[in-house]
């Protein structure tokens, strides 16, 4: 059912929790927008400033690294001043209940693990944009680092020490999905009793498979999220609010 007002969209997902063994948070850009990062699909979201850079145009191309290097640092301002929000907040208690095991998130802005989720217990299906690593020895490198080379070279996207490109550590169109992180995703799915898909437009695979998964595998479904989604109709519960403002009540002091 649709949640017709705030309140009762609580109530419900109050109710739904309570009931459940195991509750899987999964999350999408629309938790971190209270933060200050844009999400991609909103209106006046990211693309429609920038089209992607896919992946074999940044291997492909010096100009494509230089590039999306310099949309990383003009984000830089908005991910390190970025603090966890309410929506992270409520997880985070949800977490130290005992009542989730973690969260799978498409995000790559690090909030989760800045919440207090033990960084092990953050799937991660898309990477994490707070630092970078060589695409071939896998070293690890800050953004300050690169963004120091970058300019003592002119605008130029530094390479590492083994010649392999330096890309932050978030995956592209066109990249390769990470396997462990996927089947740990679709694991705690299966077992979870109750499926949280919470500011997603749920379009893009996995996490336009995963709401499905989760009910065939058993588990009641609640959508939080502005906008409708291709699921609601599956769903046990749809809350079409503001994250925060549903959220803020399941904030643990
Ligand atoms: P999306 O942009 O496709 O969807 C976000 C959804 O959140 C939208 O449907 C929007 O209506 C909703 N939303 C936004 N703010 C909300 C709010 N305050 N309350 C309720 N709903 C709200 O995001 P997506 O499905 O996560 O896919 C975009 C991809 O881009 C992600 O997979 C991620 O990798 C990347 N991305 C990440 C971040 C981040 O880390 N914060 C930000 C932008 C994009
Ligand atoms: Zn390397």
């Amino acid at each position: 059912m649709i949640a017709p007002d705030v309140q009762t969209g609580r109530d419900l997902l109050a109710r739904l929790i309570e009931s459940a063994d195991m509750v899987l948070p999964f999350t999408g850009a629309g938790i971190s927008t209270e933060c200050g990062i844009p999400d991609f699909r909103s209106p006046g979201g990211l693309w429609e400033k920038f089209s992607p850079i896919p992946f074999d145009a940044f291997l492909e191309q010096q100009e494509m690294r230089d590039e999306s290097w310099r949309r990383r640092f003009a984000m830089e301002e908005k991910f390190a001043l970025a603090r966890p929000g309410r929506g992270h907040r409520a997880l985070a208690s949800l977490y130290r209940a005992g009542k989730a095991p973690g969260v799978v998130t498409q995000n790559i802005d690090n909030l989760h693990q800045a919440s207090g989720i033990d960084a092990d217990d953050v799937v991660e299906l898309h990477g994490n944009t707070t630092y970078a690593a060589c695409l071939d020895c896998s070293q690890r490198y800050t953004i300050e680092w690169v963004r120091a080379r970058f300019s003592e070279q002119g605008g130029r996207a530094p390479d590492c020490r083994c010649g392999g490109y330096v890309k932050t550590a978030t995956i592209s169109f066109g990249q390769a999905m990470p396997e462990a992180a996927l089947r740990r995703a679709e694991s705690l799915t299966r077992q979870c009793d109750l499926f949280l898909a919470i500011g997603s437009s749920l379009v893009v695979w996995p996490a336009a498979a995963m709401p499905l998964l989760a009910k065939q595998t058993g588990a009641r479904l609640a959508i939080l999220n502005r906008e409708p989604t291709e699921f609601d109709a599956l769903a046990d519960l749809v809350i079409r609010d503001d994250i925060g403002l549903v959220l803020e009540p399941f904030i643990a002091h």
